[in-house]
Protein backbone atom coordinates (compact mmCIF):
# COMPACT_ATOMS: atom_id res chain seq x y z
CA UNK A 1 0.00 0.00 0.00
CA UNK A 2 1.41 3.56 -0.68
CA UNK A 3 1.37 6.40 1.76
CA UNK A 4 -1.88 7.49 3.32
CA UNK A 5 -3.77 4.54 1.72
CA UNK A 6 -3.89 5.97 -1.31
CA UNK A 7 -5.06 3.85 -3.99
CA UNK A 8 -2.45 2.33 -6.69
CA UNK A 9 -2.73 4.12 -10.08
CA UNK A 10 -1.01 2.82 -12.46
CA UNK A 11 -0.32 3.19 -16.53
CA UNK A 12 -0.23 -0.11 -18.03
CA UNK A 13 1.29 -0.30 -21.74
CA UNK A 14 0.16 -2.92 -23.72
CA UNK A 15 2.13 -3.56 -27.32
CA UNK A 16 -0.04 -3.48 -30.30
CA UNK A 17 2.06 -6.76 -31.40
CA UNK A 18 0.56 -8.75 -28.28
CA UNK A 19 -3.02 -7.43 -30.04
CA UNK A 20 -2.69 -9.13 -32.90
CA UNK A 21 -1.69 -12.65 -31.65
CA UNK A 22 1.66 -12.21 -33.77
CA UNK A 23 -0.32 -11.24 -37.21
CA UNK A 24 -2.30 -8.36 -39.15
CA UNK A 25 -5.51 -7.39 -37.09
CA UNK A 26 -6.61 -8.28 -33.91
CA UNK A 27 -6.75 -11.82 -31.81
CA UNK A 28 -9.78 -11.18 -30.13
CA UNK A 29 -8.90 -14.35 -27.72
CA UNK A 30 -5.75 -12.14 -26.54
CA UNK A 31 -7.67 -9.24 -25.75
CA UNK A 32 -10.69 -10.83 -24.04
CA UNK A 33 -7.88 -12.60 -21.49
CA UNK A 34 -5.78 -9.37 -20.82
CA UNK A 35 -9.51 -7.54 -20.23
CA UNK A 36 -10.59 -10.22 -17.77
CA UNK A 37 -7.00 -9.41 -16.07
CA UNK A 38 -7.70 -5.95 -15.91
CA UNK A 39 -10.86 -6.47 -14.69
CA UNK A 40 -9.58 -8.26 -11.78
CA UNK A 41 -6.69 -5.68 -10.83
CA UNK A 42 -9.38 -3.37 -10.89
CA UNK A 43 -12.20 -4.93 -8.36
CA UNK A 44 -8.69 -5.14 -6.31
CA UNK A 45 -8.76 -1.44 -6.18
CA UNK A 46 -6.58 -0.42 -8.55
CA UNK A 47 -6.99 2.56 -10.87
CA UNK A 48 -5.70 1.65 -14.23
CA UNK A 49 -4.89 3.98 -17.26
CA UNK A 50 -3.36 2.04 -20.42
CA UNK A 51 -1.54 3.29 -23.48
CA UNK A 52 -2.23 0.46 -26.16
CA UNK A 53 0.05 0.28 -29.16
CA UNK A 54 -0.47 -0.03 -32.69
CA UNK A 55 2.52 -2.64 -34.24
CA UNK A 56 -0.32 -5.21 -34.61
CA UNK A 57 -1.25 -2.76 -37.65
CA UNK A 58 1.03 -0.43 -38.89
CA UNK A 59 4.74 1.39 -37.60
CA UNK A 60 5.04 4.70 -39.49
CA UNK A 61 9.16 3.38 -39.79
CA UNK A 62 8.52 0.47 -41.54
CA UNK A 63 5.76 1.94 -43.76
CA UNK A 64 8.62 4.32 -44.71
CA UNK A 65 10.72 1.39 -46.32
CA UNK A 66 7.89 0.59 -48.49
CA UNK A 67 8.26 3.95 -49.94
CA UNK A 68 5.28 6.29 -47.61
CA UNK A 69 5.96 9.74 -45.83
CA UNK A 70 7.31 9.09 -42.56
CA UNK A 71 4.89 11.34 -41.18
CA UNK A 72 1.97 9.54 -42.89
CA UNK A 73 2.71 6.41 -41.83
CA UNK A 74 3.17 7.75 -38.64
CA UNK A 75 -0.11 9.14 -38.50
CA UNK A 76 -1.72 5.65 -39.85
CA UNK A 77 0.44 4.10 -36.72
CA UNK A 78 -1.55 6.33 -34.36
CA UNK A 79 -4.98 5.36 -35.96
CA UNK A 80 -3.91 1.50 -35.59
CA UNK A 81 -3.68 1.83 -31.88
CA UNK A 82 -7.34 3.35 -32.11
CA UNK A 83 -8.94 0.42 -33.68
CA UNK A 84 -6.70 -1.70 -30.39
CA UNK A 85 -8.94 0.46 -27.99
CA UNK A 86 -11.67 0.39 -29.04
CA UNK A 87 -11.26 -4.12 -29.14
CA UNK A 88 -10.32 -3.54 -25.33
CA UNK A 89 -13.13 -1.14 -24.77
CA UNK A 90 -15.26 -3.77 -26.30
CA UNK A 91 -14.23 -6.56 -23.99
CA UNK A 92 -13.91 -4.69 -21.13
CA UNK A 93 -17.40 -3.32 -21.18
CA UNK A 94 -18.32 -6.89 -21.54
CA UNK A 95 -16.88 -8.05 -18.85
CA UNK A 96 -18.58 -4.91 -16.50
CA UNK A 97 -16.12 -2.66 -16.28
CA UNK A 98 -16.73 0.89 -17.12
CA UNK A 99 -14.42 1.80 -19.64
CA UNK A 100 -13.56 5.46 -21.51
CA UNK A 101 -10.87 5.67 -24.75
CA UNK A 102 -9.44 9.01 -25.44
CA UNK A 103 -7.18 9.93 -28.34
CA UNK A 104 -4.71 12.66 -28.49
CA UNK A 105 -6.22 12.70 -32.34
CA UNK A 106 -9.86 13.87 -31.75
CA UNK A 107 -12.59 12.24 -33.38
CA UNK A 108 -15.99 12.50 -31.27
CA UNK A 109 -17.71 10.06 -32.57
CA UNK A 110 -15.82 7.66 -31.01
CA UNK A 111 -13.60 8.76 -28.24
CA UNK A 112 -13.29 11.44 -25.98
CA UNK A 113 -10.51 13.96 -26.95
CA UNK A 114 -7.71 13.50 -24.13
CA UNK A 115 -8.37 15.87 -21.24
CA UNK A 116 -6.12 14.60 -18.58
CA UNK A 117 -8.22 16.06 -15.55
CA UNK A 118 -11.23 14.46 -16.89
CA UNK A 119 -8.96 11.03 -17.25
CA UNK A 120 -8.33 11.16 -13.48
CA UNK A 121 -11.68 11.80 -12.35
CA UNK A 122 -12.59 8.81 -14.52
CA UNK A 123 -9.73 6.72 -12.49
CA UNK A 124 -11.21 8.22 -9.64
CA UNK A 125 -14.70 6.98 -10.16
CA UNK A 126 -13.38 2.95 -11.00
CA UNK A 127 -13.44 3.81 -14.74
CA UNK A 128 -10.79 2.20 -16.64
CA UNK A 129 -9.22 5.17 -19.40
CA UNK A 130 -7.70 3.81 -22.28
CA UNK A 131 -5.45 6.35 -24.34
CA UNK A 132 -5.28 6.41 -28.21
CA UNK A 133 -3.39 7.90 -31.11
CA UNK A 134 -0.20 7.94 -28.87
CA UNK A 135 0.88 11.70 -28.27
CA UNK A 136 -0.85 12.64 -31.76
CA UNK A 137 2.73 13.48 -33.12
CA UNK A 138 4.93 12.14 -35.82
CA UNK A 139 8.25 10.81 -34.54
CA UNK A 140 7.19 9.70 -31.09
CA UNK A 141 6.37 5.81 -30.06
CA UNK A 142 3.73 4.15 -27.31
CA UNK A 143 6.48 3.87 -24.72
CA UNK A 144 7.22 7.16 -24.63
CA UNK A 145 3.42 8.52 -24.68
CA UNK A 146 3.07 5.84 -22.29
CA UNK A 147 5.92 7.94 -19.49
CA UNK A 148 4.38 11.16 -20.69
CA UNK A 149 0.98 10.02 -19.75
CA UNK A 150 2.02 8.60 -16.41
CA UNK A 151 3.55 11.73 -15.20
CA UNK A 152 0.48 13.82 -16.24
CA UNK A 153 -1.70 11.84 -14.23
CA UNK A 154 -0.13 10.81 -11.54
CA UNK A 155 0.55 7.24 -11.84
CA UNK A 156 2.77 5.02 -9.32
CA UNK A 157 4.29 3.45 -11.59
CA UNK A 158 4.62 2.61 -16.08
CA UNK A 159 4.08 -1.53 -16.51
CA UNK A 160 5.54 -1.93 -20.07
CA UNK A 161 3.92 -5.15 -20.98
CA UNK A 162 5.96 -6.83 -23.70
CA UNK A 163 4.91 -9.70 -26.80
CA UNK A 164 7.51 -12.74 -26.67
CA UNK A 165 9.75 -11.54 -23.97
CA UNK A 166 9.44 -11.06 -20.04
CA UNK A 167 11.40 -8.81 -18.68
CA UNK A 168 15.27 -7.06 -19.58
CA UNK A 169 17.85 -9.20 -20.39
CA UNK A 170 21.33 -8.72 -20.56
CA UNK A 171 20.97 -9.87 -24.44
CA UNK A 172 18.75 -10.94 -26.68
CA UNK A 173 17.30 -14.13 -24.94
CA UNK A 174 15.90 -15.17 -28.72
CA UNK A 175 19.32 -15.16 -29.86
CA UNK A 176 21.12 -15.65 -26.88
CA UNK A 177 20.56 -18.68 -24.53
CA UNK A 178 23.38 -17.48 -22.05
CA UNK A 179 20.84 -14.11 -21.95
CA UNK A 180 20.07 -13.35 -17.78
CA UNK A 181 16.91 -11.53 -16.42
CA UNK A 182 17.25 -8.37 -14.42
CA UNK A 183 15.64 -8.22 -11.77
CA UNK A 184 16.21 -4.46 -11.16
CA UNK A 185 18.11 -2.16 -13.69
CA UNK A 186 18.90 1.66 -13.98
CA UNK A 187 18.17 4.04 -16.75
CA UNK A 188 21.40 4.73 -16.80
CA UNK A 189 22.54 1.33 -17.86
CA UNK A 190 19.45 0.30 -19.88
CA UNK A 191 20.76 3.57 -21.71
CA UNK A 192 24.26 3.13 -21.93
CA UNK A 193 23.79 -0.99 -22.82
CA UNK A 194 21.31 -0.01 -25.20
CA UNK A 195 18.84 -2.83 -24.09
CA UNK A 196 16.23 -3.19 -26.24
CA UNK A 197 13.83 -2.53 -23.82
CA UNK A 198 11.91 0.49 -24.69
CA UNK A 199 13.17 3.79 -26.91
CA UNK A 200 15.44 5.74 -25.79
CA UNK A 201 13.09 8.88 -25.37
CA UNK A 202 10.84 6.88 -23.50
CA UNK A 203 13.84 5.97 -21.26
CA UNK A 204 15.62 9.48 -20.78
CA UNK A 205 11.79 11.09 -19.57
CA UNK A 206 11.59 8.74 -17.67
CA UNK A 207 15.19 9.09 -15.99
CA UNK A 208 14.82 12.43 -16.10
CA UNK A 209 11.37 12.21 -14.16
CA UNK A 210 12.16 9.12 -12.01
CA UNK A 211 9.31 7.28 -13.40
CA UNK A 212 9.12 3.88 -12.50
CA UNK A 213 9.05 1.30 -15.01
CA UNK A 214 8.08 -2.67 -14.42
CA UNK A 215 9.04 -4.30 -18.08
CA UNK A 216 6.78 -7.53 -18.29
CA UNK A 217 5.30 -10.34 -20.69
CA UNK A 218 1.67 -10.48 -21.34
CA UNK A 219 1.53 -14.07 -22.27
CA UNK A 220 1.97 -15.59 -19.26
CA UNK A 221 -1.38 -16.34 -17.49
CA UNK A 222 -2.43 -13.65 -14.36
CA UNK A 223 0.75 -11.53 -15.19
CA UNK A 224 -0.81 -8.85 -16.25
CA UNK A 225 -3.01 -8.24 -13.13
CA UNK A 226 -0.01 -9.26 -11.47
CA UNK A 227 1.77 -6.13 -12.44
CA UNK A 228 -1.22 -4.26 -11.94
CA UNK A 229 -1.42 -5.28 -7.91
CA UNK A 230 2.19 -4.62 -7.87
CA UNK A 231 3.71 -8.09 -7.75
CA UNK A 232 7.29 -8.35 -8.30
CA UNK A 233 7.58 -9.70 -11.69
CA UNK A 234 9.86 -9.04 -14.41
CA UNK A 235 11.98 -6.32 -14.55
CA UNK A 236 12.16 -2.90 -12.16
CA UNK A 237 13.70 0.16 -13.96
CA UNK A 238 14.32 2.91 -11.67
CA UNK A 239 17.13 5.27 -10.25
N1 LIG B 1 3.07 6.64 -33.49
C1 LIG B 1 3.41 7.98 -33.68
N2 LIG B 1 3.32 8.85 -32.62
C2 LIG B 1 2.94 8.44 -31.38
C3 LIG B 1 2.64 7.06 -31.18
C4 LIG B 1 2.70 6.19 -32.24
O1 LIG B 1 3.75 8.38 -34.76
O2 LIG B 1 2.87 9.28 -30.47
C5 LIG B 1 3.03 5.73 -34.65
C6 LIG B 1 4.40 5.20 -35.05
O3 LIG B 1 4.44 5.10 -36.46
C7 LIG B 1 4.39 3.82 -34.44
C8 LIG B 1 2.95 3.40 -34.59
O4 LIG B 1 2.22 4.61 -34.36
O5 LIG B 1 5.25 2.94 -35.12
C9 LIG B 1 2.49 2.30 -33.65
O6 LIG B 1 2.92 2.56 -32.33
P1 LIG B 1 4.09 1.68 -31.64
O7 LIG B 1 5.08 1.26 -32.67
O8 LIG B 1 4.60 2.48 -30.50
O9 LIG B 1 3.26 0.45 -31.14
P2 LIG B 1 3.78 -0.92 -30.44
O10 LIG B 1 5.18 -1.17 -30.89
O11 LIG B 1 3.71 -0.73 -28.97
O12 LIG B 1 2.80 -1.95 -30.89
Amino acid sequence: KDAEDKPRRVLLKLSGEAFGGGAVGIDTHVVRRIAGEIVEAVRQGVQVAIVVGGGNFFRGAELQQAGIDRSRGDYMGMLGTVMNCLALQDFLEQAGQATRVQTAITMGQVAEPYIPLKAIRHLEKGRVVIFGAGAGMPYFSTDTVSIQRSLEIHCDEVLMGKNGVDGVYTADPRKDASAQRYATLSYHRALVDNLAVMDASALSMARDNQQRIRVFGLEGSGDVTAALVGENIGTLVST
